[in-house]
Protein backbone atom coordinates (compact mmCIF):
# COMPACT_ATOMS: atom_id res chain seq x y z
CA UNK A 1 0.00 0.00 0.00
CA UNK A 2 1.45 3.51 -1.19
CA UNK A 3 -0.38 6.71 0.10
CA UNK A 4 0.51 10.44 -0.60
CA UNK A 5 0.10 12.77 1.79
CA UNK A 6 -0.57 16.02 0.84
CA UNK A 7 0.48 18.30 3.14
CA UNK A 8 -1.28 21.62 3.17
CA UNK A 9 -2.23 24.09 6.38
CA UNK A 10 -1.26 21.13 8.31
CA UNK A 11 2.58 21.27 8.10
CA UNK A 12 3.54 19.27 11.00
CA UNK A 13 4.32 16.06 12.36
CA UNK A 14 2.40 15.96 15.88
CA UNK A 15 -1.26 14.87 15.49
CA UNK A 16 -1.59 14.91 11.78
CA UNK A 17 -4.32 12.33 11.02
CA UNK A 18 -3.94 11.20 7.96
CA UNK A 19 -0.19 10.52 8.31
CA UNK A 20 -0.57 8.67 11.04
CA UNK A 21 -3.70 6.38 9.70
CA UNK A 22 -1.38 5.80 6.99
CA UNK A 23 1.40 4.63 8.90
CA UNK A 24 -0.82 2.29 11.42
CA UNK A 25 -2.31 0.44 8.53
CA UNK A 26 1.73 -0.45 7.06
CA UNK A 27 1.59 1.95 4.52
CA UNK A 28 4.30 3.24 2.52
CA UNK A 29 3.91 7.12 2.91
CA UNK A 30 4.85 9.64 -0.04
CA UNK A 31 4.47 13.29 1.58
CA UNK A 32 4.31 16.27 -0.40
CA UNK A 33 3.84 20.11 -0.53
CA UNK A 34 2.76 22.03 -3.28
CA UNK A 35 3.31 25.82 -4.53
CA UNK A 36 0.10 26.67 -5.74
CA UNK A 37 0.65 29.46 -7.98
CA UNK A 38 -2.71 31.18 -7.74
CA UNK A 39 -1.97 31.41 -3.63
CA UNK A 40 0.63 34.19 -5.43
CA UNK A 41 -1.17 35.98 -7.54
CA UNK A 42 -3.53 38.79 -6.74
CA UNK A 43 -6.88 39.60 -4.37
CA UNK A 44 -9.65 40.90 -6.10
CA UNK A 45 -8.87 44.45 -4.92
CA UNK A 46 -5.20 44.35 -6.46
CA UNK A 47 -3.14 43.15 -3.42
CA UNK A 48 -0.36 40.01 -3.28
CA UNK A 49 -2.36 37.67 -2.21
CA UNK A 50 0.40 36.00 -0.21
CA UNK A 51 2.36 38.67 1.10
CA UNK A 52 6.21 38.53 1.82
CA UNK A 53 5.67 38.25 5.79
CA UNK A 54 3.38 35.16 5.39
CA UNK A 55 5.32 33.75 2.08
CA UNK A 56 8.25 34.00 4.37
CA UNK A 57 6.35 32.16 7.48
CA UNK A 58 5.48 29.73 4.80
CA UNK A 59 8.82 29.04 3.72
CA UNK A 60 10.19 28.23 6.56
CA UNK A 61 7.37 25.83 7.51
CA UNK A 62 7.49 23.77 4.50
CA UNK A 63 11.41 23.70 5.33
CA UNK A 64 10.69 23.16 8.68
CA UNK A 65 8.37 20.25 7.50
CA UNK A 66 10.97 18.46 4.93
CA UNK A 67 14.07 18.21 7.71
CA UNK A 68 11.68 16.36 10.49
CA UNK A 69 10.51 14.25 7.34
CA UNK A 70 14.26 13.79 6.70
CA UNK A 71 15.66 13.24 10.31
CA UNK A 72 13.29 10.17 10.47
CA UNK A 73 14.40 8.95 7.42
CA UNK A 74 11.69 10.09 4.64
CA UNK A 75 11.56 13.02 2.54
CA UNK A 76 8.63 16.32 1.90
CA UNK A 77 8.38 16.31 -2.15
CA UNK A 78 8.14 19.54 -3.35
CA UNK A 79 6.11 20.94 -6.31
CA UNK A 80 5.01 24.06 -7.95
CA UNK A 81 1.94 24.02 -9.82
CA UNK A 82 -2.25 23.51 -9.38
CA UNK A 83 -2.09 20.95 -6.88
CA UNK A 84 -5.18 19.36 -9.30
CA UNK A 85 -2.85 18.71 -12.22
CA UNK A 86 0.32 18.01 -9.95
CA UNK A 87 -0.78 15.58 -7.55
CA UNK A 88 -2.73 12.82 -9.57
CA UNK A 89 0.17 13.28 -11.80
CA UNK A 90 2.67 12.34 -8.77
CA UNK A 91 0.04 9.69 -7.58
CA UNK A 92 0.26 7.90 -11.21
CA UNK A 93 4.54 8.56 -11.19
CA UNK A 94 4.52 7.01 -7.91
CA UNK A 95 2.15 4.40 -8.61
CA UNK A 96 0.27 5.12 -5.36
CA UNK A 97 -3.26 3.58 -4.51
CA UNK A 98 -4.13 6.50 -2.12
CA UNK A 99 -4.19 10.50 -1.84
CA UNK A 100 -4.65 11.47 1.63
CA UNK A 101 -5.21 14.64 3.05
CA UNK A 102 -6.44 17.38 6.04
CA UNK A 103 -9.97 18.82 4.22
CA UNK A 104 -10.62 22.43 4.18
CA UNK A 105 -14.45 24.24 4.04
CA UNK A 106 -13.91 27.08 2.15
CA UNK A 107 -14.33 27.77 -1.77
CA UNK A 108 -10.65 27.60 -3.23
CA UNK A 109 -9.74 24.97 -1.17
CA UNK A 110 -12.93 22.58 -1.49
CA UNK A 111 -12.85 23.49 -5.70
CA UNK A 112 -8.90 21.89 -5.70
CA UNK A 113 -9.58 19.04 -3.46
CA UNK A 114 -13.05 18.16 -5.71
CA UNK A 115 -10.92 18.03 -8.58
CA UNK A 116 -8.48 16.25 -7.31
CA UNK A 117 -10.48 13.61 -5.84
CA UNK A 118 -12.71 13.59 -9.62
CA UNK A 119 -9.60 12.86 -11.05
CA UNK A 120 -7.79 10.36 -8.55
CA UNK A 121 -11.19 8.13 -8.65
CA UNK A 122 -11.00 8.18 -12.17
CA UNK A 123 -8.07 5.72 -12.13
CA UNK A 124 -9.03 3.99 -9.79
CA UNK A 125 -6.85 4.95 -7.26
CA UNK A 126 -8.63 6.00 -3.50
CA UNK A 127 -9.27 9.68 -1.99
CA UNK A 128 -8.98 9.81 2.08
CA UNK A 129 -9.88 13.05 3.12
CA UNK A 130 -9.77 13.69 7.06
CA UNK A 131 -10.05 16.24 9.70
CA UNK A 132 -7.50 18.50 11.75
CA UNK A 133 -8.30 22.00 11.40
CA UNK A 134 -10.41 22.63 14.86
CA UNK A 135 -9.87 21.40 18.63
CA UNK A 136 -12.84 19.76 18.40
CA UNK A 137 -13.89 17.35 15.72
CA UNK A 138 -16.95 17.59 14.09
CA UNK A 139 -18.35 14.50 14.50
CA UNK A 140 -17.96 15.03 18.19
CA UNK A 141 -20.50 18.23 17.85
CA UNK A 142 -23.61 17.83 19.30
CA UNK A 143 -25.35 19.34 16.63
CA UNK A 144 -24.80 18.76 13.00
CA UNK A 145 -22.74 22.03 10.92
CA UNK A 146 -25.76 23.10 9.07
CA UNK A 147 -27.38 23.67 12.37
CA UNK A 148 -24.56 25.60 14.12
CA UNK A 149 -25.60 28.34 16.62
CA UNK A 150 -25.88 31.78 15.30
CA UNK A 151 -24.84 32.98 18.26
CA UNK A 152 -21.07 32.46 19.82
CA UNK A 153 -22.04 32.04 23.57
CA UNK A 154 -24.57 29.59 22.47
CA UNK A 155 -22.21 27.73 20.83
CA UNK A 156 -19.74 27.50 22.91
CA UNK A 157 -21.92 26.16 25.65
CA UNK A 158 -23.54 23.93 23.83
CA UNK A 159 -19.79 22.29 23.24
CA UNK A 160 -18.71 22.87 26.61
CA UNK A 161 -21.86 20.86 27.69
CA UNK A 162 -21.76 18.02 25.52
CA UNK A 163 -18.24 17.20 23.43
CA UNK A 164 -14.77 16.48 24.24
CA UNK A 165 -12.06 17.11 22.70
CA UNK A 166 -9.85 14.05 20.92
CA UNK A 167 -6.38 13.16 22.21
CA UNK A 168 -3.57 14.59 19.82
CA UNK A 169 -1.98 12.41 17.86
CA UNK A 170 2.05 11.22 18.22
CA UNK A 171 4.46 12.52 16.35
CA UNK A 172 5.89 9.39 14.14
CA UNK A 173 9.66 8.44 15.77
CA UNK A 174 10.63 6.68 11.56
CA UNK A 175 8.90 7.05 8.34
CA UNK A 176 9.58 4.50 5.66
CA UNK A 177 12.04 6.20 2.90
CA UNK A 178 10.35 7.95 0.39
CA UNK A 179 11.46 6.25 -3.23
CA UNK A 180 15.25 7.61 -4.94
CA UNK A 181 13.82 7.76 -8.12
CA UNK A 182 11.92 10.88 -7.43
CA UNK A 183 13.07 14.06 -7.58
CA UNK A 184 12.64 15.67 -4.01
CA UNK A 185 12.33 18.97 -6.27
CA UNK A 186 13.19 22.39 -4.34
CA UNK A 187 11.57 25.17 -1.79
CA UNK A 188 10.92 27.91 -3.90
CA UNK A 189 12.37 31.38 -2.63
CA UNK A 190 10.40 34.56 -2.21
CA UNK A 191 12.00 35.94 -5.21
CA UNK A 192 10.60 33.30 -7.89
CA UNK A 193 7.41 33.72 -6.01
CA UNK A 194 8.07 37.21 -7.42
CA UNK A 195 8.40 39.29 -3.90
CA UNK A 196 10.77 41.12 -2.39
CA UNK A 197 12.02 40.51 1.16
CA UNK A 198 10.50 41.93 3.96
CA UNK A 199 13.36 43.65 6.54
CA UNK A 200 13.05 42.03 9.83
CA UNK A 201 12.04 45.02 12.30
CA UNK A 202 13.47 44.87 15.94
CA UNK A 203 10.06 46.52 17.02
CA UNK A 204 8.63 43.35 16.44
CA UNK A 205 6.76 41.79 19.41
CA UNK A 206 8.39 38.36 17.90
CA UNK A 207 10.71 37.05 15.97
CA UNK A 208 8.15 34.85 14.26
CA UNK A 209 9.99 31.70 12.33
CA UNK A 210 7.65 29.45 10.28
CA UNK A 211 7.52 25.57 11.11
CA UNK A 212 6.70 23.10 13.44
CA UNK A 213 9.62 23.08 15.58
CA UNK A 214 9.35 26.53 16.19
CA UNK A 215 5.68 26.99 17.06
CA UNK A 216 6.34 23.55 19.74
CA UNK A 217 9.44 26.17 21.11
CA UNK A 218 6.53 28.91 21.24
CA UNK A 219 4.45 26.37 23.12
CA UNK A 220 6.69 24.96 25.76
CA UNK A 221 8.21 28.81 26.24
CA UNK A 222 4.61 30.57 26.63
CA UNK A 223 3.28 27.97 28.81
CA UNK A 224 6.10 26.59 30.89
CA UNK A 225 9.40 28.44 30.96
CA UNK A 226 8.20 32.53 30.76
CA UNK A 227 4.88 30.55 32.54
CA UNK A 228 2.54 33.22 30.87
CA UNK A 229 -0.64 31.29 31.00
CA UNK A 230 -1.48 31.79 34.52
CA UNK A 231 -2.01 35.66 33.64
CA UNK A 232 -3.20 35.19 29.94
CA UNK A 233 -6.88 36.52 30.91
CA UNK A 234 -5.49 39.58 32.03
CA UNK A 235 -2.13 40.28 29.68
CA UNK A 236 -4.40 39.75 26.60
CA UNK A 237 -5.75 42.77 25.31
CA UNK A 238 -2.38 44.07 25.22
CA UNK A 239 -0.25 45.91 22.75
CA UNK A 240 2.86 45.52 23.41
CA UNK A 241 5.89 42.55 23.95
CA UNK A 242 5.99 39.22 23.30
CA UNK A 243 3.59 37.64 26.36
CA UNK A 244 0.36 39.58 26.34
CA UNK A 245 -0.90 36.98 24.41
CA UNK A 246 0.39 33.23 23.59
CA UNK A 247 0.97 34.41 19.24
CA UNK A 248 0.24 30.89 18.67
CA UNK A 249 -1.32 32.26 15.69
CA UNK A 250 0.77 31.92 12.96
CA UNK A 251 1.46 28.63 13.61
CA UNK A 252 -1.79 27.82 14.19
CA UNK A 253 -2.64 29.29 10.88
CA UNK A 254 -0.21 27.04 8.85
CA UNK A 255 -0.79 23.88 10.99
CA UNK A 256 2.68 24.11 12.38
CA UNK A 257 0.72 23.48 15.99
CA UNK A 258 -2.05 21.68 16.30
CA UNK A 259 -4.96 22.98 18.58
CA UNK A 260 -5.17 19.71 20.59
CA UNK A 261 -1.42 20.00 21.30
CA UNK A 262 -2.22 23.26 22.98
CA UNK A 263 -5.46 22.08 24.40
CA UNK A 264 -2.82 19.43 25.75
CA UNK A 265 -0.36 21.56 26.90
CA UNK A 266 -2.55 23.72 28.83
CA UNK A 267 -4.47 20.72 31.02
CA UNK A 268 -0.60 19.34 31.54
CA UNK A 269 -0.39 22.94 32.58
CA UNK A 270 -3.45 22.67 35.01
CA UNK A 271 -2.31 19.61 36.48
CA UNK A 272 1.15 20.75 37.42
CA UNK A 273 1.01 24.40 38.27
CA UNK A 274 -2.65 26.31 38.11
CA UNK A 275 -5.78 25.97 36.80
CA UNK A 276 -7.94 29.40 36.66
CA UNK A 277 -9.38 31.94 34.58
CA UNK A 278 -6.65 32.44 32.18
CA UNK A 279 -6.23 28.49 31.71
CA UNK A 280 -9.54 28.47 30.74
CA UNK A 281 -9.48 31.67 28.65
CA UNK A 282 -7.21 30.43 25.90
CA UNK A 283 -9.26 27.14 25.49
CA UNK A 284 -12.14 29.65 25.22
CA UNK A 285 -10.35 31.95 22.29
CA UNK A 286 -9.64 28.30 20.40
CA UNK A 287 -13.33 27.46 20.52
CA UNK A 288 -13.48 30.97 18.72
CA UNK A 289 -11.09 29.88 15.91
CA UNK A 290 -13.46 26.47 15.71
CA UNK A 291 -16.58 28.27 15.38
CA UNK A 292 -15.47 30.44 12.71
CA UNK A 293 -14.21 27.42 10.78
CA UNK A 294 -17.64 25.66 11.09
CA UNK A 295 -19.37 29.22 10.42
CA UNK A 296 -17.65 29.72 7.01
CA UNK A 297 -18.66 25.89 6.39
CA UNK A 298 -22.12 26.65 7.15
CA UNK A 299 -22.39 29.61 5.20
CA UNK A 300 -20.17 29.40 2.04
CA UNK A 301 -19.58 31.74 0.12
CA UNK A 302 -21.37 34.31 1.88
CA UNK A 303 -18.67 35.05 3.84
CA UNK A 304 -17.07 36.82 1.51
CA UNK A 305 -19.92 38.88 0.17
CA UNK A 306 -20.18 42.53 0.68
CA UNK A 307 -23.39 41.98 2.39
CA UNK A 308 -22.05 39.29 4.39
CA UNK A 309 -23.52 36.20 6.50
CA UNK A 310 -26.14 38.82 6.98
CA UNK A 311 -27.15 39.58 3.60
CA UNK A 312 -27.21 43.15 4.95
CA UNK A 313 -26.87 45.60 1.79
CA UNK A 314 -24.62 48.57 2.77
CA UNK A 315 -23.68 51.22 1.20
CA UNK A 316 -19.83 50.65 1.16
CA UNK A 317 -17.45 53.20 -0.06
CA UNK A 318 -14.62 52.08 -1.63
CA UNK A 319 -12.56 55.43 -1.02
CA UNK A 320 -9.01 54.80 -2.18
CA UNK A 321 -6.96 57.66 -0.48
CA UNK A 322 -8.61 57.58 2.80
CA UNK A 323 -7.76 53.54 2.66
CA UNK A 324 -4.26 53.61 1.23
CA UNK A 325 -4.25 56.63 4.80
CA UNK A 326 -5.39 53.28 6.35
CA UNK A 327 -3.55 50.46 5.31
CA UNK A 328 0.02 53.13 5.52
CA UNK A 329 -0.95 54.35 9.01
CA UNK A 330 -1.67 58.02 8.04
CA UNK A 331 -5.32 58.26 9.60
CA UNK A 332 -4.18 61.24 12.02
CA UNK A 333 -5.65 58.68 14.90
CA UNK A 334 -2.38 57.22 16.46
CA UNK A 335 -3.65 54.15 17.78
CA UNK A 336 -5.19 53.16 14.32
CA UNK A 337 -1.94 54.32 12.95
CA UNK A 338 0.70 52.47 15.33
CA UNK A 339 -1.52 49.11 14.35
CA UNK A 340 -1.65 49.53 11.08
CA UNK A 341 2.28 50.73 10.93
CA UNK A 342 3.27 47.61 12.68
CA UNK A 343 1.08 45.52 10.52
CA UNK A 344 3.13 46.67 7.40
CA UNK A 345 6.19 46.59 9.44
CA UNK A 346 6.03 42.59 10.66
CA UNK A 347 3.05 41.21 9.36
CA UNK A 348 1.48 41.17 13.07
CA UNK A 349 -0.93 43.09 14.85
CA UNK A 350 -2.90 42.16 18.57
CA UNK A 351 -6.11 41.00 18.79
CA UNK A 352 -7.00 44.58 20.24
CA UNK A 353 -5.56 46.51 17.34
CA UNK A 354 -7.34 44.27 14.99
CA UNK A 355 -10.55 45.21 16.85
CA UNK A 356 -10.02 49.18 16.34
CA UNK A 357 -8.74 48.93 13.24
CA UNK A 358 -11.33 46.94 11.33
CA UNK A 359 -14.14 49.38 13.58
CA UNK A 360 -12.34 52.99 12.54
CA UNK A 361 -12.64 51.45 8.67
CA UNK A 362 -15.74 50.57 8.68
CA UNK A 363 -17.81 52.65 11.00
CA UNK A 364 -15.57 55.65 11.06
CA UNK A 365 -14.56 55.82 7.15
CA UNK A 366 -17.15 53.74 6.09
CA UNK A 367 -14.92 51.76 3.86
CA UNK A 368 -16.18 48.23 2.41
CA UNK A 369 -14.95 45.88 4.43
CA UNK A 370 -13.73 43.30 2.06
CA UNK A 371 -10.94 45.83 1.44
CA UNK A 372 -10.02 45.63 4.78
CA UNK A 373 -9.94 41.96 5.16
CA UNK A 374 -7.88 41.21 2.03
CA UNK A 375 -5.19 43.91 3.38
CA UNK A 376 -5.24 41.49 5.97
CA UNK A 377 -4.72 38.70 3.85
CA UNK A 378 -1.91 39.77 2.10
CA UNK A 379 -0.06 40.87 5.07
CA UNK A 380 -1.13 38.93 8.18
CA UNK A 381 1.91 35.56 9.37
CA UNK A 382 -1.05 34.42 10.94
CA UNK A 383 -3.88 34.83 7.58
CA UNK A 384 -6.42 32.00 8.03
CA UNK A 385 -9.04 32.18 5.78
CA UNK A 386 -12.52 31.21 8.21
CA UNK A 387 -10.56 33.97 11.32
CA UNK A 388 -9.82 36.63 9.51
CA UNK A 389 -13.01 36.75 6.79
CA UNK A 390 -15.11 35.66 9.98
CA UNK A 391 -13.73 38.54 11.99
CA UNK A 392 -14.22 41.11 9.75
CA UNK A 393 -17.52 40.00 8.94
CA UNK A 394 -18.21 40.68 12.33
CA UNK A 395 -16.66 44.03 13.07
CA UNK A 396 -18.41 44.91 9.89
CA UNK A 397 -21.69 44.43 11.58
CA UNK A 398 -22.20 41.96 8.74
CA UNK A 399 -22.24 38.55 10.82
CA UNK A 400 -24.91 36.69 11.51
CA UNK A 401 -25.25 37.78 15.34
CA UNK A 402 -25.04 41.46 14.66
CA UNK A 403 -26.51 43.48 17.36
CA UNK A 404 -27.22 47.06 15.61
CA UNK A 405 -24.24 49.18 14.99
CA UNK A 406 -21.37 48.49 17.08
CA UNK A 407 -18.12 50.29 17.00
CA UNK A 408 -14.70 51.00 18.87
CA UNK A 409 -14.67 54.46 20.50
CA UNK A 410 -11.41 55.24 19.59
CA UNK A 411 -9.90 57.62 21.81
CA UNK A 412 -11.66 55.52 24.91
CA UNK A 413 -9.95 52.36 23.98
CA UNK A 414 -6.86 54.27 23.44
CA UNK A 415 -7.33 55.30 27.10
CA UNK A 416 -7.45 51.85 28.27
CA UNK A 417 -5.13 50.63 26.35
CA UNK A 418 -2.27 52.85 25.93
CA UNK A 419 -2.59 55.19 28.59
CA UNK A 420 0.80 56.31 28.34
CA UNK A 421 1.16 56.18 24.64
CA UNK A 422 4.02 53.45 24.91
CA UNK A 423 2.37 51.66 22.37
CA UNK A 424 1.70 54.86 19.99
CA UNK A 425 5.18 56.25 20.65
CA UNK A 426 6.58 52.50 20.10
CA UNK A 427 5.63 52.51 15.99
CA UNK A 428 5.05 56.91 15.31
CA UNK A 429 8.22 58.18 16.35
CA UNK A 430 7.07 61.51 15.35
CA UNK A 431 5.39 61.58 18.52
CA UNK A 432 7.99 60.42 20.96
CA UNK A 433 8.14 63.75 22.76
CA UNK A 434 5.07 64.18 23.14
CA UNK A 435 3.60 64.05 26.92
CA UNK A 436 1.45 60.61 27.47
CA UNK A 437 -1.74 62.59 28.04
CA UNK A 438 -1.37 64.30 24.36
CA UNK A 439 -0.13 61.04 22.28
CA UNK A 440 -3.28 60.29 21.82
CA UNK A 441 -4.91 63.50 20.44
CA UNK A 442 -1.83 65.50 18.59
CA UNK A 443 -4.84 67.58 16.84
CA UNK A 444 -5.71 69.31 19.61
CA UNK A 445 -1.74 70.36 20.00
CA UNK A 446 -1.51 74.48 20.08
CA UNK A 447 1.18 76.03 17.24
CA UNK A 448 2.98 76.63 20.52
CA UNK A 449 2.82 72.77 21.81
CA UNK A 450 4.26 71.66 18.13
CA UNK A 451 6.65 73.75 18.13
CA UNK A 452 8.10 72.48 21.73
CA UNK A 453 7.72 68.94 20.92
CA UNK A 454 8.70 69.16 17.55
CA UNK A 455 5.63 67.57 15.74
CA UNK A 456 4.45 69.72 13.07
CA UNK A 457 0.57 68.59 12.31
CA UNK A 458 -0.07 68.28 8.68
CA UNK A 459 3.53 68.34 7.96
CA UNK A 460 5.13 65.40 10.52
CA UNK A 461 2.33 63.64 11.33
CA UNK A 462 -1.24 64.42 9.62
CA UNK A 463 -4.22 66.06 10.62
CA UNK A 464 -7.86 63.72 11.40
CA UNK A 465 -9.22 61.88 8.23
CA UNK A 466 -12.48 62.46 9.38
CA UNK A 467 -14.45 63.29 12.97
CA UNK A 468 -15.00 61.03 14.99
CA UNK A 469 -18.31 61.36 15.90
CA UNK A 470 -19.69 62.81 12.64
CA UNK A 471 -18.14 60.05 10.69
CA UNK A 472 -19.77 57.19 13.21
CA UNK A 473 -23.11 59.00 12.85
CA UNK A 474 -23.39 59.53 9.11
CA UNK A 475 -22.14 55.49 8.91
CA UNK A 476 -24.71 54.68 11.51
CA UNK A 477 -27.40 56.01 8.93
CA UNK A 478 -25.95 54.37 6.21
CA UNK A 479 -26.14 51.30 8.58
CA UNK A 480 -29.29 51.56 9.65
CA UNK A 481 -31.05 52.68 6.08
CA UNK A 482 -29.78 49.02 5.16
CA UNK A 483 -31.34 47.80 8.27
CA UNK A 484 -34.53 49.01 7.39
CA UNK A 485 -34.42 47.91 3.47
CA UNK A 486 -33.91 43.85 4.64
CA UNK A 487 -36.30 44.14 7.39
C1 LIG B 1 -10.57 41.93 11.84
C2 LIG B 1 -9.88 40.70 12.44
C3 LIG B 1 -9.17 39.83 11.63
C4 LIG B 1 -8.55 38.69 12.17
N1 LIG B 1 -7.86 37.84 11.35
C5 LIG B 1 -7.31 36.71 11.86
C6 LIG B 1 -6.61 35.79 11.04
O1 LIG B 1 -6.51 35.95 9.81
N2 LIG B 1 -6.04 34.70 11.62
C7 LIG B 1 -6.16 34.46 12.97
O2 LIG B 1 -5.63 33.46 13.45
N3 LIG B 1 -6.84 35.29 13.76
C8 LIG B 1 -7.41 36.40 13.26
N4 LIG B 1 -8.07 37.27 14.10
C9 LIG B 1 -8.29 36.88 15.50
C10 LIG B 1 -7.24 37.35 16.52
O3 LIG B 1 -7.02 38.72 16.37
C11 LIG B 1 -5.93 36.59 16.42
O4 LIG B 1 -6.18 35.20 16.41
C12 LIG B 1 -5.02 36.89 17.60
O5 LIG B 1 -4.78 38.26 17.69
C13 LIG B 1 -3.71 36.15 17.43
O6 LIG B 1 -2.82 36.42 18.46
P1 LIG B 1 -2.51 35.34 19.58
O7 LIG B 1 -2.19 34.03 18.95
O8 LIG B 1 -1.50 35.91 20.48
O9 LIG B 1 -3.92 35.24 20.29
P2 LIG B 1 -4.32 34.73 21.74
O10 LIG B 1 -5.03 35.83 22.42
O11 LIG B 1 -3.17 34.15 22.45
O12 LIG B 1 -5.40 33.61 21.45
C14 LIG B 1 -5.06 32.22 21.30
C15 LIG B 1 -5.59 31.70 20.00
O13 LIG B 1 -7.01 31.78 19.99
C16 LIG B 1 -7.47 32.05 18.68
N5 LIG B 1 -8.22 33.31 18.66
C17 LIG B 1 -8.15 34.33 19.53
N6 LIG B 1 -9.03 35.30 19.20
C18 LIG B 1 -9.67 34.87 18.10
C19 LIG B 1 -10.70 35.40 17.28
N7 LIG B 1 -11.27 36.59 17.53
N8 LIG B 1 -11.09 34.70 16.21
C20 LIG B 1 -10.56 33.51 15.91
N9 LIG B 1 -9.58 32.94 16.66
C21 LIG B 1 -9.15 33.61 17.74
C22 LIG B 1 -6.24 32.18 17.80
O14 LIG B 1 -6.01 30.95 17.17
C23 LIG B 1 -5.14 32.51 18.79
O15 LIG B 1 -3.86 32.11 18.36
C24 LIG B 1 -8.68 38.43 13.56
C25 LIG B 1 -9.38 39.32 14.38
C26 LIG B 1 -9.97 40.45 13.82
C27 LIG B 1 -10.73 41.40 14.73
Amino acid sequence: MKVLIWFRNDLRLHDHVPLHKALKGGAEVIPVYCFDPRQFGQTAFGFPKTGSFRAQFLIESVADLRRSLQQRGSNLIIRTGLPEAVLPALAAEVQADAIAWHAEVTTEETAVEAAIATQIKATGQRVQTDWGATLYHPDDLPFAVAQLPKVFTQFRKQVEHDSTVRAALPTPPQLPPVPTSLDPGAIPTLASLGLAAAAPDQRAVLAFVGGETAGLARLQDYVWEADCLKGYKQTRNGLLGANYSSKFSPWLALGCLSPRQIYQSVQQYETARVRNDSTYWLIFELLWRDYFRWVCQKHGDRVFYPSGLRGLDIAWKQDWPRFDAWCQGQTGYPLVDANMRELAATGFMSNRGRQNVASFLTKNLGIDWRMGAEWFESLLIDYDVCSNWGNWNYTAGVGNDARGFRYFNIPKQSKDYDPEGAYAKHWLPELQALPPKKVHAPWLLQPVEQKRFGVQLGVDYPRPVVDLPKSVAANEQIYNAARSRHA
